[in-house]
């Protein structure tokens, strides 16, 4: 008798436990708080955390991703992208670390663009090409920002409105970017904007991922697949030639898993252009919707990464111009430290009417998302 009601107590501590510790990691509500000042501006921070203790930090500067904390398979957590745990690294010109990039990310050959007849010059800030939105892009406005009611999920809504003529394009265009963290450790990222004229925009997330978990450990023996058949080959100045070119037989087919550095120095002509992977790959897909771009592990940490996306294009770029510069506090980023996955429209799209359109018309409503799911690789 005493052994049954002595199990039965023991079942209901355990039960009891369970239940306090699960009740004391219910997913809190975002929090903000101020971020220091970008010239007159005041930036804040937000962060979104969910019941595993994944954690996504959101500075209104850029609307960057700051850091995103996931866990290991022993479940110890760290940032799987790389970040500065203060605004100034930010302000002094970094290469888009976690930001939103537009009002046109990637490219745009001769900083030129014709739309309904009109010529339109950009700054030309790569190169002859303009890159990321221009001298003062997206990455580098401070954007309004709200938590979302918690009808909506956990999450922060940013909002961007980017003058008509601003940086050399058309229409004013209203941008609202969304991050939103749930309880099954996806991170969703909605984009949607709206114009008074006819303009073109591409718009992503710019996150450079490491998840060993150590930022000074080269991406190298990240394991990447990339669901795509065909990449669009660049020129010199890494704009891409028109073709869409098959992977197959190619250091760029990654339709089976392939480690980041098998092959990233074969004598491949489109390697040594980018100096490494610096391209858009055209992603499988059956119709519209959410599809599976790109699966990235560390096998050591057993961090694992699924990119899921509504965009024709992702962007893989394993870091090649990244140089140790700049310092921010004790972090100094190094070659190949990071790899991004931008999903995106193809590069300049605008010149190149045969890639899927990136014109965006008054009336019509631009709606792109992109889900980040941390996994543990089995
Ligand atoms: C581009 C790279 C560039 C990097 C940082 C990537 O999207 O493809 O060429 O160096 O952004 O600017």
């Amino acid at each position: 008798m005493w052994q049954i009601s002595r199990s039965l107590l023991l079942t209901v501590l355990a039960l009891g436990a369970m239940h306090a510790s699960a009740a004391a990691r219910q997913t809190q509500p975002p929090a903000r708080s101020p971020w220091g000042r970008a010239g007159e501006e005041a930036v804040e921070i937000y962060t979104l955390t969910n019941v595993h203790g994944v954690e996504a930090r959101i500075a209104t500067y850029g609307a960057t991703l700051v850091s995103l904390k996931a866990p290991d398979r022993d479940g110890h957590l760290a940032s799987i992208v790389l970040g500065f745990d203060t605004l100034e690294p930010y302000l002094t010109g970094v290469p888009y670390y976690g930001a939103i990039v537009g009002r046109y990310g990637n490219r745009i050959a001769k900083a030129r663009f014709t739309l309904d007849g009109k010529t339109y010059q950009l700054a030309a800030n790569n190169g002859p090409n303009s890159l990321h939105g221009g001298l003062r892009g997206f990455d580098k406005r401070v954007w309004k920002a709200e938590m979302l009611p918690a009808s909506k999920g956990n999450g922060v809504r940013l909002t961007y409105v980017s003058a008509a003529g601003e940086e050399g394009y058309p229409g004013e265009l209203t941008a609202h970017v969304v991050y939103r963290l749930d309880d099954q450790d996806n991170l969703e990222i909605d984009y949607q904007a709206t114009t008074t004229a006819p303009t073109t925009l591409n718009l992503t997330n710019h996150s450079y991922f490491n998840l060993t978990g150590d930022p000074r450990v080269p991406v190298l023996d990240h394991v990447l697949t990339i669901h795509a058949d065909r990449f669009t080959p660049v020129d010199a100045t890494l704009i891409p030639i028109g073709e869409l070119r098959p992977v197959a037989g190619t250091p760029f087919d990654f339709t089976t898993p392939h480690t980041v550095g098998a092959r990233i120095g074969a004598a491949d002509e489109q390697l040594r252009l980018g100096g490494g992977y610096d391209h858009n790959w055209v992603i499988n897909r059956t119709g519209p919707g959410l599809t599976l771009a790109a699966v990235v592990t560390d096998p050591k940490s057993g961090r694992s990464l699924e990119v899921r996306t509504t965009q024709p294009g992702v962007q893989f770029y394993s870091g090649n111009f990244m140089d140790g510069k700049p310092a921010g506090k004790g972090s100094v980023y190094s070659h190949r430290t990071g790899l991004c996955l931008e999903t995106q429209h193809f590069p300049d799209s605008p010149n190149q009417p045969a890639f899927p359109s990136t014109i965006l018309r008054p009336g019509q409503v631009f709606a792109q998302k992109t889900v980040f799911a941390m996994r543990i690789a089995k």
